[in-house]
């Protein structure tokens, strides 16, 4: 899920050719972009910096291999892409459509590495490196939001 290698040289044209588009301009991910800011400050009493949504782009593209949902990449200069695989994405669930994205924009807003491990019942992170199965978020949900933004499991 997690690189930045490969793409980065591929996606370098793409991003300075794009200037004015950024993370809160697609409509397919907006309403999730939104959820986690919200979630982020519930959690953190902070708001979220926003301006670091101008940095970024959020696309769905039809070039990643089956097995990959989701790719975050940055760059040294604060920039940040995220590509989501379209057709998981036109497939998924509403939750697993979260999960992903959150776990995402994890890595890509927060520089957030991979964590967390299967407890027995659940993965104990949305940074853990496979996609949740069906239900396990939404049976968890608090929890799970709650980690992200502060690295404690607490069910
Ligand atoms: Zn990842």
């Amino acid at each position: 899920m997690f690189s930045k290698i490969g793409v980065v040289v591929l996606l370098m044209p793409f991003l300075t050719s794009c200037g004015v588009k950024n993370a809160a301009s697609n409509p397919k991910t907006l309403d999730i972009v939104k959820q986690y800011l919200l979630d982020y400050k519930n959690v953190t009493g902070k708001a979220f910096p926003e301006e670091a949504l101008n940095n970024g782009t959020i696309d769905l593209v039809d070039t990643l291999p089956a097995a990959i949902a989701g790719q975050c990449s940055t760059w040294s200069n604060g920039s940040w892409a995220i590509i989501l695989n379209n057709m998981y994405w036109e497939y998924a669930r509403e939750e697993q459509r979260i999960t992903l994205l959150y776990h995402e924009l994890g890595h890509c807003l927060q520089g957030m590495d991979h964590r967390g491990k299967y407890d027995g019942k659940n993965f104990t992170s949305l940074m853990h490196p496979y996609t949740l199965p069906i239900g396990m978020f939404t049976s968890a949900q608090k929890a799970y939001v709650n980690e992200l933004h502060t690295k404690i499991w607490s069910l």
